[in-house]
């Protein structure tokens, strides 16, 4: 559930939008590599031929049984520095992703936005979860799926979060033009007179 609805769902930018080459986009092909990898090994003992069916259409290293995952060792754990501070940053921009997306669910009701792509959304906080939150302001567009977040030091915003009380969230209509490319909304879309239809980010991807 967290994979598809959080992880994947946030790739997909980096991995539809960026060159080939970028070193984002391959970050993400190789995490998503491993955690197939790993996955199907892991499974295999329970559904074997759902993960035969999956390891027969994926790339293997040399050496491995390409025909049946079962003739293959089970994955070793991956070294990642997940210490205790990298996993309550997690958990709480979990928890705000989970009080936009219920903000974002009322805005689709009210017609305010179709695609979440299509909203800006406004973080209205104080104290420790108004640092917390302004620190990770840039990130917040890529993780929560929007065009555009800003964070704000008052108690105003339309929507009172569930899992964090002390938030409150608006949801407007994102500013600018969308991009033909990456459906974002942005001010910069036309910035390149070469590619009149898409934003700053994209034209230079192109470029
Ligand atoms: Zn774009």
């Amino acid at each position: 559930m967290d994979l598809s609805n959080f992880y994947l769902d946030v790739l997909k930018d980096r991995l539809y939008v960026e060159k080939p080459e970028s070193a984002t986009r391959r970050a993400a092909q190789t995490a998503m590599y491993l955690i197939l990898d790993g996955m199907t090994r892991l499974v295999s003992p329970i559904l074997a031929f759902t993960s035969d069916e999956i390891w027969r259409s994926m790339k293997h290293r040399r050496g491995e049984n390409a025909e049946h995952v079962i003739y293959n060792d089970m994955p070793e754990p991956v070294k990642v520095s997940a210490d205790e501070e990298f996993v309550a940053h997690w958990d709480k921009i979990h928890q705000i992703r989970d009080d936009v997306k219920k903000a974002l669910e009322l805005a689709r009701a009210d017609k305010v936005i179709g695609s979440s792509l299509d909203a800006k959304v406004s973080l209205h906080c104080t104290g420790d979860l108004y640092h917390f939150v302004k620190s990770a302001e840039k990130e917040l567009p890529a993780v929560l799926i929007v065009s555009q977040a800003e964070v704000l030091e008052d108690e105003a915003g339309a929507c009172k979060g569930e899992t964090l009380p002390e938030l409150s969230i608006t949801v407007s209509h994102a500013e600018g033009k969308k991009c033909a490319r990456c459906w974002s909304y942005s001010h910069t879309v036309g910035s390149d007179p070469e590619h009149p239809d898409i934003c700053a980010r994209c034209a230079a991807v192109l470029r």
